[in-house]
């Protein structure tokens, strides 16, 4: 049995197996941020320059969420903006959030990143 936990390890994973791991664990993280650490977040937005894109990608990981809509021009938009969640909206806290996204999309980068004072 713990033979084959051992073989459960992460570096054992397929790369795109371990890139949904991430996704997934990032995801649990920014929810469970988003309603428990708001001094966090509200550090890290210190940090936080530039602006959205739009390209959607945030709300591609792990799954399409079924809210995105895709427009002609490329672009995205959320179809509850105003309305929707918290762990959206924050996106993204922190430079963890910006790795798990260039997961899916590297050469596309986010419209944010983090200033190092
Ligand atoms: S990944 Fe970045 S640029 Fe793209 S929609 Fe999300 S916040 Fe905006
Ligand atoms: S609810 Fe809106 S912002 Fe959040 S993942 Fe879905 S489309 Fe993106």
């Amino acid at each position: 049995m713990l033979a084959r936990l051992k073989t459960l390890r992460p570096s054992r994973l397929h790369p795109k197996v371990r890139a949904k791991v991430a996704q997934g664990v990032g995801k649990l993280r920014r929810f469970t941020l988003a309603r428990m650490q708001a001094g966090y977040i509200a550090r890290m937005r210190l940090r936080r320059r530039g602006e959205c894109r739009r390209c959607g990608l945030c709300c591609k990981l792990l799954f399409e969420c079924p809210f995105l809509k895709n427009l002609p021009d490329g672009t995205c938009r959320c179809r509850i903006q105003g309305r929707k969640p918290d762990n959206c909206a924050v996106f993204p806290i922190d430079e963890r959030d910006l790795r798990e996204r260039d997961l899916i999309g590297a050469g596309q980068p986010c419209g944010f990143h983090f200033h190092n004072a």
